[in-house]
């Protein structure tokens, strides 16, 4: 189900905990949301839909992919300043991220995953996880 977007910086910033497959329906209901505003967001996390679990759905070169409980296990190249900007927030701003990332993930079957990812991918995962620790950009 699509949900509305959660623009309460108080809720945003509050830690998200890890997730369990009690959380199917958020998994779903991140994805529909994620597809209906595709036009203007790459990734989300499920508290921009109130729900404070560890859970990221984004189009990553284009298709769409969920983590749960996913940990950047590996940060590489030179940092760079980028520009970003967030449904939940109004504006942009700028973010230091890594343009090389290992992940280790569950999949939305709950399979155990690990995967590098670059560039703008590798971008939207560290934005995405930086929302379960409360980070706004
Ligand atoms: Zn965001």
């Amino acid at each position: 189900m699509v949900k509305e977007i959660v623009k309460d910086r108080a809720f945003l910033k509050l830690p998200s905990e890890p997730a369990d497959k009690s959380d199917r329906q958020t998994v779903t209901d991140l994805c529909d949301t994620l597809e209906a505003n595709k036009a203007r967001c790459v990734g989300m996390a499920a508290n921009m839909i109130g729900v404070r679990k560890r859970i990221l759905a984004a189009y990553l070169s284009g298709k769409l992919v969920v983590m749960i409980n996913p940990v950047i296990t590996g940060r590489s190249g030179e940092p760079a300043e980028e520009t970003e900007s967030c449904l939940s927030l109004i504006g942009s701003s700028k973010a230091l991220r890594y343009p090389i990332i290992s992940v280790e993930y569950l999949d939305r079957s709950f399979k155990r995953k690990r995967a590098i990812y670059r560039g703008f991918d590798a971008q939207i995962i560290q934005h995405e996880t930086d929302h379960f620790e409360g980070i706004l950009i």
